[in-house]
């Protein structure tokens, strides 16, 4: 049996949200993720079950092992469809926002979303979400949005009406969120509603190859080189960095997603416990960071990088060159030298 972690009022307040909408939309984070594409994917098939005229709105792009999910195609990506996005949000009666807890992390669509006069309900598991939402559903605890969605659909009494597709895109978000069970994933929950998940006829272990070995040629071949030639360790302060410029990323011939999850393997190395990837992109430095056990790695995102995220998985952002970004770290480093070696 599932816990009931969703409030009974927080179930009430959102079910007669989408009782009452006829167009609702869904909308998730900047640079989509696997938990961001199948949280969606997976209430948009729950809506579309029951009846609802539903759209997912995304900022930009997502990469190409997310897109053999059922309805990826049908995903609007705001940057390539600016007038259809407005208008979708101009004409909606309920929006979604999940897997964000701050409108920042929408980019562009922050202040359509914000002016909207449509109901929004937030179904979330970042620490500390902001006050945008009419009812808000979020629940740091939980390792994934897509498992939350599972949880919120069950608790609405509605679990007949997750299909095969829907069941899917649950396990998507799920599998990613905690690098397919390997952190994160201590809950007997998870598992119980892996089973389920089963039961409603996907292929796991399928879902597991259309996502993990799926890579291109070029991908595999930065995994080298930065590995070998990019990654410096700060063993004193169990600390891994590895940076990656515009030029290196064009010579590997780069396209979205094909740097997603290198910033987890120099975990791998005994005795590192936080790892920090510095990738330029074409207006800004992105900055992802990592860590084991206590860690805080979304503080140091957000005192250093104006960024946030979980205590394990984090990300932020620097407006400046390469090296200075660089030098930004390697100057707070030594300030958390106590955290790092203590935990
Ligand atoms: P990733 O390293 O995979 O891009 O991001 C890991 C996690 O860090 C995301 O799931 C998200 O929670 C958080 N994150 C990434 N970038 C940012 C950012 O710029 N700002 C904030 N607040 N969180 C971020
Ligand atoms: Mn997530």
């Amino acid at each position: 049996m599932l816990n009931k972690i969703i409030s009974e009022r927080n179930i009430q307040k959102a079910k007669k949200l989408i009782d009452q909408s006829d167009k609702i939309i869904i909308v998730s984070h900047l640079s989509p993720d696997g938990d961001a594409i199948g949280s969606s994917l997976a209430l948009y098939h729950f809506l579309l079950q029951i009846g609802k005229s539903v759209n997912i709105v995304v900022p930009n792009n997502f990469p190409g092992f997310l897109k053999w999910a059922k309805g990826a195609k049908d995903i609007v990506v705001g940057e390539w469809k600016e007038n259809l996005v407005r208008e979708l949000v101009n004409v909606a009666d309920l929006i979604f926002c999940l897997d964000f807890n701050i409108l920042k992390r929408i980019d562009q669509l922050g202040p359509l979303v914000e002016q909207s006069p449509a109901k929004k309900i937030m179904i979330d598991h970042h620490p500390d979400p902001d006050g945008f939402c009419d009812v808000v559903i979020s629940h740091p605890e939980i390792s994934s949005t897509s498992e939350l969605i599972f949880r919120f659909i069950c608790r609405m009494g509605m679990f007949d009406y997750i299909d095969k597709s829907c069941a899917e895109c649950i396990f998507l978000g799920m599998m990613t969120d905690t690098g397919a069970f390997t952190y994160n994933s201590n809950s007997p929950q998870i598992y119980y509603i892996i089973s389920e998940l089963i039961e409603k006829g996907i292929d796991k272990d399928a879902i597991y190859d259309k996502v993990y070995n799926d890579y291109s040629e070029c991908r595999i071949r930065l995994q080298g080189y930065i590995l070998y030639e990019k990654m410096k360790l700060f063993k004193e302060y169990r600390t891994s960095l590895i940076t990656l410029s515009r030029e290196e990323q064009k010579k590997f011939q780069w396209r979205k997603g094909d740097t997603e999850g290198f910033v987890n393997i120099p975990l791998s190395i005994e005795n590192i416990i936080f790892s920090v990837f510095i990738r330029e992109e074409e207006s800004m430095i992105k900055i992802s960071f990592r860590s084991k056990g206590k860690f805080p790695a979304n503080r140091f995102a957000a005192e250093i990088f104006n960024g946030g995220g979980h205590l394990n998985a984090s990300g932020g952002e620097f407006y400046g060159t390469l090296e200075e970004a660089v030098a930004l770290f390697e100057e707070a480093l030594p300030r958390y030298a106590d955290t790092l070696l203590m935990n």
